[in-house]
C-alpha cells in the first residue's frame, strides 16, 4: 500500500516559516497541514482548529497519559503536540502531511522507524535579521522576544541533522526551493517499488 509522505519542517520562531508554508500549501496540491495541539494562548487572528487546537494544560497532560501524541515537546514555556491519529489516517490515504514542529519533536519523529519522510530546516539569514523580524511582529513582549532569540541559537545547532537546509532570505526564492524539494521527494524512485510509476502519485 502506497502511503503519503511526511514533510517535517522546523525553524526558529521568526524565520518566516508560517508565511512560507502558507505560500507553498497554496501552490502544491495534495499537501495537508497537521494542526497541532497547544497550551499556548491564541494570538490575534489565529483560529481554533485551523492554526492550532488550543487546549488547557490539564487536557494536554491527559492526552499524553492516553498516548495520543506522535510527539510532543515544551517550546518557549508552552506544550505543543501532534496527534497520532490524524497524521496516520491521512498518511494511509496517501496524503502528504506537513508537520510544523520544533527541533525536539523533529528528533522524536526522526527516531521513529515507522515514520520516514523529508526533514527540512528553515534558517533566518542571520540572528540580527531574526531579531528584527521578531520585534516587527508586535505580538511578542520583550521577554518573549528574548526567550525566542535564546532558543533560536540552540535550535540552529540542530540544522545539520535535517535532510535540507533552506536560508529564508528572499521569500519568493525560498518558496521555489521548498516546492522543488517536495516535487523531488515525491519523485524518489524507492516510492515505486514495482519499477513502474503509478498514475496519480506524483501530484
Ligand atoms: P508558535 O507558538 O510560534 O506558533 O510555535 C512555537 C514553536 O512550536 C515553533 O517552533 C513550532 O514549530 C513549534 N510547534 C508547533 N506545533 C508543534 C508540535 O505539534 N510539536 C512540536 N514539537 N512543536 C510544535
Amino acid at each position: 500500500m502506497i502511503e503519503g509522505r511526511l514533510f517535517v519542517i522546523s525553524a526558529p520562531s521568526g524565520a518566516g516559516k508560517t508565511t512560507l508554508l502558507k505560500r507553498v500549501m497554496e501552490r502544491v496540491s495534495g499537501l495537508s497541514f497537521s494542526v497541532s495541539h497547544t497550551t499556548r494562548e491564541p494570538r490575534d487572528g489565529e483560529e481554533e482548529g485551523v492554526d492550532y487546537h488550543f487546549i488547557s494544560q490539564t487536557v494536554f497532560l491527559d492526552m499524553i497519559e492516553k498516548g495520543l501524541f506522535l510527539e510532543y515537546a515544551e517550546v518557549h514555556g508552552n506544550l505543543y503536540g501532534t496527534s497520532h491519529q490524524s497524521v496516520l489516517e491521512q498518511l494511509k490515504k496517501g496524503i502528504d502531511i506537513v508537520l510544523d514542529i520544533d527541533v525536539q519533536g523533529a528528533s522524536i519523529v526522526r527516531g521513529s522507524d515507522a515514520l520516514t519522510g523529508a526533514h527540512i530546516f528553515i534558517a533566518p539569514p542571520s540572528l540580527a535579521e531574526l531579531e528584527r523580524r521578531l520585534r516587527g511582529r508586535d505580538t511578542e513582549s520583550e521577554k518573549h522576544v528574548r526567550v525566542r532569540l535564546e532558543n533560536a541559537v540552540i535550535e540552529m545547532q540542530d540544522a545539520c541533522k535535517y535532510d535540507y537546509l533552506i536560508v529564508n532570505d528572499q521569500l519568493d526564492q525560498t518558496v521555489d526551493l521548498f516546492t522543488a524539494i517536495i516535487w523531488a521527494e515525491r519523485a524518489r524512485s524507492h516510492r515505486f517499488p514495482s519499477g513502474k510509476p503509478i498514475t496519480g502519485i506524483v501530484k
